[in-house]
């Protein structure tokens, strides 16, 4: 592996570096940078978000900034404020050896003319949200005459983001002379397109895959009912007690929903979405990042630029529309070399979806089962063991008391002792998950086995017989055949599933006889009719039209009342949560959350 010294860096910049860590330069670093420094081409790099793309460009273009020049000579572009805040804030550090280095934010959601002062003062480098820079070159606020190096960090997202026209407009507007450096995780037309008109043969290097998820990444998926959804979310984020993840929503009104419901029901949870002003943003992304806040509930747009490096999960509430965002949804995990986990929440509507992706992306999905609450208690039981163990004992504070609290406990056992600590602890918890159901959703194989159990419990037959819609048949003809041929009316009729070319219907058992007899040798259509009893079902979603005799709807209100009920004991475990968090502040969570902190 090359070396950082051996990438023609200057004493200052590799002392920068190494107190910030860096080791060994990451593969995108190590080939952009001595094509950079030489200052001579225009640059295409394809990396994932997180590979250490800001020090692939930064670096170089420190060493390249003239200190004397009064004018500003580099422009970032990035999509959004958060990530521009991050690169000013690394290339400060990466530049604290060099002295007098300005570089200048300017974003959009805060003061302008603060940020035209800060510009008149003098930068060296800009770090631009498109929006607001064209603002100012519109007001003639900002002088790009002298831009030498134009940098756009995550291209593509910008491009999603729609500044297509800002950023056509900002590269017309700077010099041509000047260096056009490109960073993008993925190569979308519109990104070529950009490479092509504003670009002169630039070195092209791809690191990984383009347009791939990263490796350290493991996909899942956790197949549900729709309306399961929010109660499976929180399964998950129980089996995972040290979570520090991203859920991902697709609305806005949805990102708020789920945030709210989570904080309800006492998880360390907030939203960030476009609806929220830039100081409750703010708000919420400062408590992210120094990891108060445990869960951030997302829109695809307002999570952009997010550079939070040790996220353990990434959680898709719902599968975004394109597969691109799942990219950048996933791309939030595994950062800097870590691994992570990405967890879509489907219905069995997306699992083509997630077969596209998988082929599309080249990465493997696995199918996980929810976790059962015997599981979730398991795992919380074991996190809250090794809490204990690693806990510092502060000897000072306990010593005054700990002869009082060996005299009250002197009767107990040590086992007694901590069977009532854990009962303490997780009573309530363990009442709640006792009884919880099972959450999955069946495979279609499951259900029709199901189905053709009850069926065998009931007292009905399934019939199979061999006319359909496109024999001209529909629900009152086949009802009306069934009652020529047979003498069976339609009220011993049950369920009828009319497919092109045979149909299904159940027939209370005593007139299975008579409906086999009836039959036999008739002729409809031209074609002899075979029917026999069927030991399965087809599936629901199959097409065709059906019809149900006696209250079929009133079957589904039936478990809607099961699941309302489930949704009740749920509602227990929020007064449980809610009650401690009054009480003790010390939930599970709550204590994790400190431990992170300290
Ligand atoms: P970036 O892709 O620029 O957002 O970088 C992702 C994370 O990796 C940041 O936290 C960087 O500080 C860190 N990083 C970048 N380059 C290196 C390196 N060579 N060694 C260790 N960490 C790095």
């Amino acid at each position: 592996m090359n070396s950082f010294e051996n990438l023609g860096l200057s004493e200052a910049i590799l002392g920068a570096i190494k107190e910030l860590g860096f080791e060994n330069p990451t593969p995108i670093q190590e080939k952009a940078i001595p094509v950079l420094l030489e200052g001579r081409s225009d640059f295409v790099g394809l990396a994932q978000t997180g590979t250490g793309k800001t020090a692939a460009y930064g670096l170089p273009l420190l060493e390249l900034i003239e200190q004397d020049e009064k004018l500003p000579q580099a422009l970032i572009l990035s999509p959004t404020r958060e990530l521009g805040i991050q690169i000013a804030d690394d290339l400060r550090l990466f530049s604290k050896n060099i002295l007098n280095l300005n570089v200048v934010n300017v974003y959009g959601g805060a003061s302008i003319e603060d940020q035209i002062r800060k510009l008149r003062r003098g930068a060296h480098v800009i770090v631009a949200t498109p929006g607001r820079l064209l603002d100012m070159i519109r007001r003639k606020a900002v002088n790009l005459s002298k831009i030498e190096y134009l940098i756009l960090d995550e291209a593509d997202e910008m491009l999603n983001m729609g500044f297509k026209e800002d950023i056509d407009d900002i590269l017309s507007a700077t010099s041509e002379d000047k260096l056009t450096w490109l960073f993008s995780a993925t190569m979308p037309a519109e990104v070529r397109r950009i490479a092509k008109n504003y670009m002169t043969n630039p070195v092209e290097v791809t690191v990984g895959k383009a347009n791939t998820s990263n490796v350290n990444i493991e996909h899942q998926y956790y197949l549900l009912n729709n309306r399961d959804r929010y109660n499976v979310l929180k399964r998950v984020v129980d089996f995972y007690p040290s979570i520090f993840g991203i859920i991902f929503c697709r609305t806005r009104k949805e990102t708020q929903e789920v945030a709210e419901l989570l904080m309800k029901d006492g998880y360390s949870a907030d939203a960030l979405h476009g609806d929220l002003s830039q100081v409750q943003r703010d708000k919420v992304m400062r408590s992210f990042k120094n990891k108060t806040l445990q869960l951030l509930v997302a829109t695809d747009v307002a999570a952009r630029g997010i550079d939070v490096d040790d996220l353990t999960h990434v959680i898709h509430y719902n599968l975004p529309d394109e597969l691109e965002f799942y990219t950048h949804r996933s791309g939030r995990t595994a950062r800097a070399g870590r691994s992570g986990i990405s967890i879509a929440l489907i219905t069995p509507r997306d699992e083509r979806k997630v077969r596209d992706l998988s082929k599309k992306l080249n990465v493997e999905f696995a199918q996980v089962k929810v976790p059962g609450g015997e599981e979730v208690c398991e795992r919380q039981l074991l996190h809250f063991m090794n809490r204990i163990k690693e806990v510092d004992i502060e000897e000072n504070n306990i010593e005054t008391y700990f002869e009082a609290i060996n005299n009250e406990l002197s009767e107990l056992s040590r086992e007694d002792i901590i069977k009532k600590f854990v009962s303490l602890e997780f009573n309530r918890f363990m009442d709640y998950y006792k009884n919880t159901p099972d959450l999955n959703m069946k495979s279609s194989t499951q259900k029709r086995a199901q189905r053709a159990n009850e069926s065998s419990d009931s007292n009905e037959d399934r019939m199979f017989i061999n006319i359909g819609i496109k024999d001209g048949i529909d629900v009152p003809r086949l009802l009306t055949l069934i009652h020529k041929q047979c003498g069976v009316r339609g009220k011993n009729i049950g369920r009828v599933d009319l497919k092109g070319v045979f149909s299904f219907f159940d027939v209370e058992k005593e007139f299975t006889n008579d409906i086999v007899k009836g039959f036999a040798g008739a002729v409809v259509g031209g074609r002899n009719v075979r029917i026999e009893v069927s030991g399965d079902r087809p599936s629901e979603s199959g097409g065709g039209s059906s019809h149900r005799k006696g209250r079929p709807r009133g079957e589904r209100g039936a478990s809607d009342r099961g699941r309302r009920g489930s949704d009740r004991s749920d509602n227990k475990r929020e007064s449980f949560r809610d009650r401690k968090r009054k009480t003790s502040n010390d939930s599970p969570r709550y204590s994790e959350r400190k431990k992170r902190e300290a």
